[in-house]
């Protein structure tokens, strides 16, 4: 039977795509997932995962330690090898100086023995009623042991910019799933065997400051499996897969197709009527989403203007709507008008000439062109000019 979950099985990155309350499992993806793009994606597969940068730049660095870990690679070699085209020469530089920082720490994790890295894990998460056993399914990073015969220890490795505190590390869902996935497992009877009651460490590996330690007591690891198994629950009934706005919204390959998208400006304005119509405590709450909404819009219509342009730089002048759009001289009123602005300025004209002139010059200088040159070129950048038809 086809069910909102494939193959009945979950993951991390299926929750926080769907959205659940107080989640921010993988870096640069908000606490809000959407329904729609979950369906998108995971259930009519018609879109590949987005890669947000944040995603892109972690997974690079993911490969790179694994490198350095797997091969015993040098920083720089490691990166070479794991290196994504798509991120900047400024990537490249910070993600060099992440694992140089490592290594000089003594190594990803010092004193521990690898085990295995990216270890995919399954298991039976709960039997649903309607739907038969549902699993759950994560990959760690890193498994390993130390001088103890009962502790296996779990990494994950962090490219965050800010540091963890001992109880963000604590309250780490992420950690807790791994926690509960080794717990009990056949894995970790491979590894331990015989031990009656072996210890599950995690390590955050922050790669731009330390490593911490973290150990989740077995009310705490049963919480967050309730807490799976009732988001299990709820994706499986799921119905409707509503849009919700999010910051991923920017990268989301099937924006065009959103209402919730492309219904923005109708959203804005329902925002702009209640901050002008609450109280300030109400208005407060308000803020993220106003900023969230603003922040869509501004891309939304700097890529509209982009198509137009594009549009009438190709073809020429364009009809869209109710406005016909052309390409006008960008420099018309300051340059082309030099005689009308002399007999309106007076004296002064001659005071703003020597300054425009000067910069004209040095400028035109550096492009090694005439002045008449340099102006040609300045006006061969036109922009866009919008008339409400006639
Ligand atoms: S653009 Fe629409 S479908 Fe895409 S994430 Fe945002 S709300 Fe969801």
């Amino acid at each position: 039977m086809k069910t909102n979950i494939p193959y009945n099985t979950l993951s991390n990155s299926q929750i926080t795509k769907f959205g659940s309350g107080g989640l921010d499992l993988v870096i640069g993806e908000g606490h809000a997932g959407c329904p729609k793009l979950y369906k998108a994606q995971y259930i009519d597969k018609t879109v590949p995962a987005p890669m947000a940068y944040p995603l892109s730049f972690g997974i690079t660095m993911h490969e790179a330690l694994y490198l350095l870990e797997k091969e015993d690679l040098t920083p720089e070699e490691a990166l070479t090898k794991a290196w994504d085209p798509q991120l900047t020469q400024k990537d490249f530089a910070e993600a060099l100086d992440d694992l140089r920082n490592v290594i000089e720490r003594g190594g990803v994790l010092p004193n521990l023995h690898t085990i295995s890295v990216e270890e995919r894990l399954k298991k039976l998460l709960y039997v649903d009623e309607e739907y038969g056993e549902i699993y759950y399914q994560g990959i760690l990073d890193w498994i390993g042991i130390g001088e103890e015969e009962d502790v296996l220890y779990f990494a994950d490795y962090k490219t965050d910019r800010a540091p963890w505190s001992q109880a963000d590390a604590q309250n780490w869902v992420q950690g807790k799933s791994y926690a509960w996935l080794l717990q009990d497992s056949e894995y970790l009877e491979q590894q331990l065997p015989g031990v009656e009651r072996p210890v599950i460490v995690g390590l955050v590996e922050l790669t731009k400051f330390y490593t911490l330690q973290v150990n989740y007591t077995l009310e705490e690891i049963e919480a967050w499996r309730a807490w799976a198994e009732a988001t299990a629950r709820k994706i499986l009934r799921e119905k409707d897969f509503a849009p919700k706005l999010n910051k991923g919204c920017n990268w989301c390959s099937i924006q065009n197709d959103c209402e919730a998208w492309l219904g923005l400006p109708e959203h804005g304005n329902t925002l702009l009527e209640k901050l002008n119509n609450t109280s300030l405590e109400e208005r407060v709450d308000l803020i993220d989403e106003a900023k969230e909404t603003k922040k869509k819009l501004d891309k939304l219509i700097k890529d509209t203007e982009s198509e137009i342009y594009e549009k009438v730089a190709a073809t020429g002048s364009q009809s869209i709507g109710k406005y016909e759009f052309n390409l006008e001289s960008s420099l018309s009123t300051k340059v082309v008008d030099l005689p009308n602005l002399h007999d309106a300025m007076g004296d002064k004209f001659y005071e703003l000439c020597g300054f425009t002139f000067t910069n004209l010059k040095k400028w035109a200088k550096d492009e090694n062109a005439t002045i008449d040159e340099y102006i040609a070129q300045i006006e061969s950048n036109p922009r866009l000019k919008k008339n409400l038809k006639t």
